[in-house]
């Protein structure tokens, strides 16, 4: 998939009568078919772009409504109805995503389809743009009026942003597909609206299982990132994420008292062998090349300095740089913790919840976005981004079709960064237009290549 546009299948049918045709004509005609086609994206383009800031006070209000009402992973129920509501005010048929919470939604050419609707009988090209619609279990401690209603849960992780960006591009690029030229390449947009990003497995999977990537052609999805500023965008091609799995550790023995030891399984001398040991041997055992990192954030054993536990629990997530590293590491752990419990009496129990394989953004879907991006946002507001060892389930939609993930800058001018994940997580709202913009232009250029 190299996106060369001037070779795609709107150019033109190949000369298999030179003696019939002129060559010259033919060469003229697919340059003007050509011109026409870039002239049809620079005009949408331009119309969604202006569509998007004709309501971009109605974008931030939305993402304010969010952030007021958080829902925590696989609970959006309010949330999937909001944008149930608001598609179909604008005349689209969206569909609640498989599992009851999330939406998918159609736009262009063939009206609206189901997630494993019929992009194969469709003459155009087709691209996802995907936003992640779940908050976190985190206090929201921040002095605003769009604060949090819920106890305990916050969009802390900016997917509200994310979801008023998607909604934005979506409800644009529907205005182009009625109204304008239509679609580049007489193509749609599938909007994928996904549930529970923040949980292991995510909510990506789910989509993908019920066919939402079939027949799709390239997939986009911005995430806020506080380290770069409002107006301003990371990307970079290849690796930019990790795989993360959470591991939970079960020792099990019979207890006792610790003037004797050696007559029980002593499991607080296990639980350190463990702590120690077990990322210890992990990397040892992997590709340096292929970072592996197990962290605990989690030990619980014991009632009294003078009685041996008879379980202990430690819990951490496991992280990889590399695929294969993160396919091996499994197994691994399961032979590290036999070489390390057994020797000493006790038993063990792996619960490995595998999440996401690490991100890794396509440069080709990466150049359309780049183009993008630097036709919206200046042609030197696009920077490099590094590979996070946070995990995203965007991952799994990358094993379907090539797409980027993009960093949205959210951090306001001149102001200090607040991680993601914090309490006192927020943004710039501008960011919200602007992503929106530069979703629906990478739409529209991954459309304009891939027709
Ligand atoms: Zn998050
Ligand atoms: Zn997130």
């Amino acid at each position: 998939m190299t996106g060369a546009a001037a070779s795609g299948r709107g150019g033109g049918a190949p000369a298999t009568s030179a003696s019939a045709v002129d060559t010259g004509d033919l060469e003229t005609a697919a340059l003007e078919t050509a011109a026409l086609a870039a002239a049809q994206l620079e005009a949408a383009i331009r119309a969604v772009e202006h569509d998007i800031a004709d309501r971009s006070r109605e974008l931030v209000a939305l993402r304010r409504d969010l952030h007021r009402h958080p829902e925590p992973s696989w609970e959006e129920h309010r949330t999937t109805a909001v944008l149930l509501d608001r598609l179909r005010a604008a005349g689209l048929d969206p569909r609640p995503g498989p599992t009851g919470t999330g939406v998918v939604c159609d736009i262009g050419a063939a009206g609206a389809a189901g997630p494993a609707g019929d992009a194969a009988e469709s003459p155009g090209p087709l691209v996802a743009l995907r936003g992640d619609i779940d908050a976190l279990r985190l206090p929201d401690t921040k002095d605003v009026p769009y604060r949090s209603e819920v106890d305990g849960v916050c969009h802390a992780c900016g997917h509200d942003v994310h979801t008023a960006a998607a909604l934005g591009a979506g409800l644009a690029l529907a205005e182009v597909a009625r109204h304008g030229a239509g679609l580049p390449g007489g193509g749609r947009v599938r909007l994928l609206l996904q549930p529970a990003e923040e949980t292991v497995p995510g909510g990506a999977r789910a989509l993908c299982d019920a066919g939402a990537m079939d027949g799709v052609g390239a997939i986009f999805a911005l995430h806020c990132d506080p380290s770069v500023e409002v107006g301003r965008l990371g990307l970079s091609a290849g690796p930019i994420g990790s795989a993360a799995d959470y591991v939970t550790i079960r020792l099990k023995g019979p207890g006792g008292h610790t003037a004797r030891p050696h007559l029980t399984a002593d499991l607080g001398h296990l639980v350190g062998r463990v702590l120690v040991d077990l990322p210890a041997g992990l990397a040892r055992l992997s590709d340096s090349r292929d970072g592996v990192n197990l962290t605990f954030g989690m030990v619980q054993a014991g009632d009294a300095p003078n009685a041996i536990p008879s379980e202990a629990v430690l819990g951490g997530s496991l992280r990889a740089t590399g695929r294969v590293s993160w396919q091996e590491a499994g197994p691994k752990l399961q032979r590290l913790l036999a070489a390390i419990v057994e020797p000493f009496g006790a038993r063990w129990e792996l619960d490995h919840r595998v999440g996401a394989p690490p991100l890794v953004n396509d440069p080709w879907a990466v150049g359309v976005a780049d183009r993008a991006a630097r036709r919206v946002l200046g042609d030197d507001a696009v920077e490099p981004t590094r590979q996070s060892a946070g995990g995203e389930d965007f991952s799994w939609y990358l094993d379907h079709a090539p797409g980027a993930y993009l960093r949205l800058g959210v951090r306001a001018r001149g102001a200090g960064a607040v991680d993601i994940h914090s309490s006192a997580f927020d943004v710039d709202e501008s960011a919200v237009a602007l992503g929106a913009s530069v979703l629906a232009a990478s739409a529209l250029c991954a459309l304009h290549d891939l027709a």
